[in-house]
């Protein structure tokens, strides 16, 4: 049976346990179906129909694999006042007064949330009255990451944030002396007055930006991507994007489940979820389980010893034990998978005491059915029981990349070097796999793996040297250990017979270049499914163009 592509290419890395590298590549149907070691061993599986790929230079990869990338909710900033590029508090409010020349007064400005104060010259957030020279005449609101937003004067006014208004029950209203609101929320609990107010994008809307943000990650190598915390409607998106043929990415869904005012209230929203497993029966959307929240991001998040800047503050939790341990069983009994995002060590720690005695009732449990997104603070006592109990970790290091700044300053030189130990999580053992938390941070996998080997950061140079993986490693949490955390190994992940041929060309050897060049690689073909997604010099164009085995 002749391959709808053959690649005859310099290596193509297995990425196997075996290590393999070969020279020769088939795809059919959406799945890799031969590898071979030299360039012309799967000449006979070319027949009339069969593209050739035959590019001594191409040095293919599996797909890279964001184990935690917020797909959907980066795919509705792409609209959003872009503030990354700001280096100043002065340079952040021109970006949102031109957004203001443009839109109606009245409307909402609205930023998107990919950007951090460590990065301006002043180094915080900006005030209400800061943003109120953007404009008067608008509501403002400058997301940031998923914790912090800052409102001008007229959006904490719709809001009903004002000097004499109660605080909320959970999160924080930074105030000044006099009880005004300073503008910066933190916390759902303060943030979500703003957010009820903010105008609703319409579904159609959501799968035109979702279709874009796919291609976005094409464009970087990124072919399949696990989005950890949507609600049940926005399943709705995604089946509407796939079903135009547009979903470029394989992904895995996350169901948010946040607490309600009871445990049963809680278990009866799980109950009424979709069920977890497959969506489209090419694999290409699927439903991989449920994201709980343990505690709160940099200036939130569960520490067991105070922060460093402020010495009566361990930060938040938001479940009680007991109550989350139930939720746990309730999902494992069901037969969900649960991640949950923890960063403090105290909150690491609690999330592992539940998943401990969850585990104990369920004997047998797969490894992985447990996850901790980011686990930033795990030392050796975490690390071997997460490792023994085969709960599976999932780190990010655009987020000590882009958050490194703050980390220093909330949680002092020493923790922040200890974050993500992802070098002793490998050489343990450990399930991990790794990701980006785009929209917190960026999402370039390249600049991602740059940051595994050198562990660096933005503004604070190396952190945690100790904890450098070799890039091989780094590509490896990319690709292969994505497919075990994702309990899809020997389909995700990997090169081999039987895989889905997700795939990444390069023309130069990332394994070959000099570290500081990783960055700026460009990927020459990106496959999904077979189907090329990717291709800035069309060597496969028409193939992607007849639809010929798309994903
Ligand atoms: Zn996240």
């Amino acid at each position: 049976m002749p391959a709808d592509v053959v690649f005859r290419v310099g290596r193509a890395y297995g990425m196997t346990a075996e290590r393999r590298i070969h020279q020769a590549v088939a795809v059919e149907d959406g799945r890799i179906t031969a590898v071979g070691r030299a360039r012309d061993e799967l000449d006979s599986l070319i027949g009339p129909g069969t593209a050739v790929i035959d590019d001594p230079e191409l040095v293919l990869y599996p797909a890279f694999a964001d184990t935690h990338n917020h797909q959907l909710l980066a795919a509705r900033d792409l609209d959003y006042v872009p503030l990354e590029q700001a280096r100043s508090l002065d340079e952040l409010v021109q970006a949102l007064r031109e957004a203001a020349t443009r839109t109606p007064p009245g409307q909402w400005i609205i930023s998107s949330r990919c950007w951090h104060e460590t990065h301006l010259r002043e180094g915080r957030l900006p005030t209400a009255r800061e943003l109120d020279a953007a404009s008067g005449g608008h509501p403002v609101f400058v997301q940031r990451g998923g914790h912090v937003g800052v409102a001008n004067s007229a959006a904490l006014r719709m809001a009903g944030i004002t000097a004499t208004s109660a605080d909320p029950p959970s999160g924080t209203v930074v105030r000044l002396g006099d009880g005004t609101p300073a503008g910066a929320l933190i916390e759902a609990g303060a943030l979500d007055p703003v957010r009820r107010l903010l105008p609703p994008v319409t579904e159609a809307q959501q799968a035109d930006l979702l279709a874009r943000q796919c291609r976005l990650y094409n464009q970087r190598g990124i072919g399949v991507v696990r989005d950890p915390g949507l609600v049940p409607d926005e399943l709705a998106v995604y089946q509407a994007v796939a079903d135009r043929g547009e979903l470029t990415t394989r992904t895995r869904l996350m169901f948010w489940v946040l607490p309600q005012a009871t445990v049963a209230g809680t278990l009866a929203y799980i109950d009424s979820l979709p069920e977890p497993g497959p969506i489209s029966a090419d694999g290409g959307l699927g439903i991989w389980g449920l994201k709980l929240g343990m505690d709160g991001g940099v200036e939130g998040g569960f520490l067991c010893q105070p922060y460093a800047n402020n010495p009566e503050f361990r930060g938040h939790a938001f479940w009680e034990p007991d109550d989350f341990e139930q939720v746990v069983e309730h999902a494992v009994g069901r037969g969900w998978r649960v991640g949950c995002h923890a960063v403090g060590d105290c909150a690491v720690g609690r999330v592992l005491d539940a998943y401990e005695r969850v585990a104990s009732r369920h004997p047998g449990l797969p490894p992985g059915t447990l996850v901790i997104e980011h686990a930033f603070l795990a030392d050796a006592g975490i690390r071997a029981r997460a490792v023994r109990l085969g709960v599976g970790v999932t780190v990010q290091h655009p987020l000590l990349y882009s958050l490194g700044g703050n980390l220093v300053r909330y949680w002092g030189q020493d923790r922040t070097g200890q974050v993500m130990p992802v070098r002793a999580w490998v050489d343990e053992g450990a399930l991990i796999a790794a990701g980006s938390d785009c929209n917190v941070s960026f999402f370039d996998p390249l600049l991602s793996i740059w940051g595994l080997v050198t562990r660096g950061t933005r503004t604070v140079g190396v952190q945690g040297p100790e904890y450098r993986v070799d890039a091989y490693t780094a590509i490896r949490l990319y690709t292969e250990a994505a497919g075990r955390l994702l309990r899809e190994d020997g389909d995700v992940g990997i090169l081999a017979p039987g895989a889905f041929a997700d795939i990444v060309g390069f023309r130069a050897d990332l394994l070959d270049c000099p570290v500081d060049d990783l960055p700026s690689q460009q990927p020459a073909l990106t496959l999904v499914g077979g189907r090329p997604v990717h291709d800035p010099d069309g060597l496969l164009g028409l193939l992607g163009a007849a639809g010929h085995g798309a994903a």
